[in-house]
């Protein structure tokens, strides 16, 4: 006898098969012929197995007639083919062993539905409905994807510090990590406690990104990617936004900004195949339930190109289109959600690539330009908007000549004490590099269509979250 997943007992190729199966209940229902149908689901994918367990078992009448949903079983039995539609196989059972029951009073799965923000209540059993459990796959999925490309295409994954000093976004969004030993915490002349002793005598935080240490080892090993927790102190409550996140960044020596955008699109391009290739069942889920244009949408980016545009070229387009924004656009500002849903799902109707922001709105580690007819200054910045999601990615060309970046930090008032180490590189054998930051969680988003970032992540860190 073989344990086999619900998702392989579906294949018609395990007709036939004496097989073990194990998950939970998701309904039962009984019939006048002598058996009874029990829905079984693993997690394995979308669909449940239908298990027909006749009166004859022994335990029937004091167990099996009693099943509801969420009570956790091991069935074994022959894997046959089913007479009714909608499934190939089914699971005629000779045993059915119970391991939990589910009070059917208060287990709040049921058969209703329950809205997504429901859900978020109930974080720990959120993952046993069909959309979360579609999620969490196609997270999966794509997480693999990312580690998949990057290898074949020689780059190393490395690990950036998560405990860290450096604020390399610069825009004061950071946590603190401080010792719970408040026996005797540093203190400052007036007594109260001295946060830059708290990592063993120096201040500390948690990551927003990992992307000064990756140009480090960019800087030796030519290719690497980061691919682990970020954390950012976002008090806004957006849709799009979570405490903490999971940042994937390559970094490459060697590479402009040209170079870095063909790199984005390759990478995107890549993970919407294999989920377009491998995810079939969930996304028919997401299609259906939750966005309509999501097959559109992917086949789209699969099949099209990215429009490149230069962020000057952009507000030109804004301020001419005549929309009614919210908030007006301007050279020098950043844009907001609303001008990149119009680049994106009006007027460009795909992915777009803005190159080249104003200096004065980027942080100080991104390649200057010449100054433009206007004297107008702009960095080698790109970011990648989608349709549905906004910004999924963010990046540039690193400024690797010494006296311009001491310059820009001094104008961002850094301190280049701080940055002794980054300085070095460029001291030491420098060169054009470039890389980006893909948030996880909006490419989940993208790829299946959920409105709120909060339910493709399996526990969302956001202001108010529930527990754990
Ligand atoms: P936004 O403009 O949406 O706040 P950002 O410009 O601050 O994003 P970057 O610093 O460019 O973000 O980070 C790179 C990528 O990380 C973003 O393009 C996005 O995909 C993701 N990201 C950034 N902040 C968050 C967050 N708070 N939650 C989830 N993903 C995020
Ligand atoms: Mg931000
Ligand atoms: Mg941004
Ligand atoms: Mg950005």
């Amino acid at each position: 006898m073989k344990k086999l997943s619900v998702k392989e007992a579906r294949l018609e190729g395990a007709i036939g098969a004496a097989a073990k199966i194990e998950g939970w209940v998701r309904t039962r229902r009984d019939s006048k012929a002598g058996f009874s149908f029990i829905e079984v689901n693993d997690g394995s994918c979308l669909g449940n197995l239908q298990v027909i367990a006749p009166v004859e078992l022994a335990d029937y009448e004091s167990e099996i007639k009693h099943l509801t949903a969420g009570c956790s079983l091991t069935v074994t039995g022959e894997i046959v083919a089913s007479a009714g539609g909608g499934q190939a196989t089914e699971l005629k059972a000779d045993s059915v062993l119970v391991h939990g029951w589910a009070e059917p009073t208060t287990y709040p799965l049921q058969k209703k539905r329950h809205s997504l923000e429901k859900l978020r209540e109930w974080a720990h059993l959120r993952p046993r409905t069909n959309a979360i459990g579609a999620v969490m796959r196609v997270r999966h999925r794509v997480s693999k994807s990312i580690h998949d490309f990057f290898h074949e295409d020689g780059f190393l994954y490395t690990h950036t510090p998560i405990i860290t000093a450096s604020d390399c976004e610069g825009a004061g969004e950071m946590f603190r990590v401080t010792t719970l030993d408040a026996d005797k915490p540093p203190r400052d002349d007036k007594g109260a406690v001295d946060h830059t002793q708290d990592f063993f005598g120096r201040p500390a935080y948690l990551t927003v990104s990992g992307q000064l240490e990756g140009e480090l080892y960019a800087s030796a090993l030519g290719k690497v990617y980061t691919f682990g927790p970020t954390f950012r102190a976002e008090n806004s409550n957006t849709s799009r936004h979570l405490a903490e996140f999971w940042m994937v960044e390559p970094e490459v020596a060697f590479f402009e900004l040209t170079d870095n955008i063909d790199l984005a699109e390759r990478f995107l391009k890549r993970i919407v195949a294999d989920v377009l290739r491998d995810c079939q069942e969930d996304l028919a889920l997401f299609q259906q339930h939750i966005d309509k244009t999501v097959m559109e949408r992917l086949e789209g980016l699969h099949n099209g190109s990215f429009t490149r545009l230069p962020y000057t070229e952009a507000v030109e387009l804004l301020e001419g289109s005549g929309e009614p924004f919210e908030y007006p656009v301007q050279w020098g500002t950043d844009l907001q959600a609303e001008h990149e849903r119009w680049l994106t799902e009006k007027h460009f109707a795909g992915p777009v690539v803005l190159t080249d922001y104003p200096a004065s709105i980027k942080p100080f580690y991104m390649f200057v330009n010449e100054p433009d007819d206007q004297g107008r200054r702009t960095v080698r910045a790109m970011d990648v908007l989608v349709p549905g999601v906004g910004e999924i990615i963010g990046g540039s060309q690193r400024e690797h000549r010494l006296d311009i970046l001491e310059a820009r930090m001094a104008e961002q008032g850094l301190n280049p004490a701080d940055y002794w180490w980054y300085a070095d590189l460029r001291r030491y054998g420098t060169v054009p590099h470039a890389g980006f930051g893909l948030g996880l969680e909006r490419m989940v988003q993208y790829v299946t269509g959920m409105a709120n970032i909060r339910d493709v992540i399996p526990f969302p860190r956001t202001p108010g979250s529930a527990e754990f």
